[in-house]
């Protein structure tokens, strides 16, 4: 190993070690979970598709990964980004950038046109 790369990894450990800091006094705690892939699969599918989180279905071996694949396919949906001002079209995006999974809340997006006018 090169002193550049031990220099690297050190500042990576450094990153990492203050990352966990953040996180714990954040109120996280850090643990590895197995995902049952039939399970988050048709939770990724019903989430994809605009289906209901609950009630979960019956063949749904694991919860948690159906629940885990659902707010995952929610996520990836197109969704067609509007100014939530005046309402005009602004773009397309991925619906986790744009919205409130769970609620189906939008979040706030402002276009050019309302942002340099006194709407707000
Ligand atoms: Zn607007």
């Amino acid at each position: 190993m090169t002193d550049a790369t031990q220099k690297n990894r050190s500042k990576g450990a450094v990153r990492q070690a203050r990352f966990k800091v953040r996180m714990e006094e954040s109120g996280y705690r850090k643990v590895s979970v197995w995902v049952h892939q039939g399970s988050e699969s048709i939770g990724y599918e019903a989430g994809f598709s605009g289906g209901a989180l609950l009630p979960v279905p019956g063949e749904v071996i694991d919860h948690l990964s159906y629940c885990s694949g659902w707010l995952r396919g929610a996520g990836d949906r197109v969704y067609v980004v509007t100014c939530t001002a005046c309402g005009v079209v602004i773009g397309e995006g991925v619906a986790r950038d744009y919205l409130d999974l769970l609620s189906g809340a939008p979040f706030d997006v402002v276009c050019d046109e309302c942002e340099s006018s006194d709407r707000l």
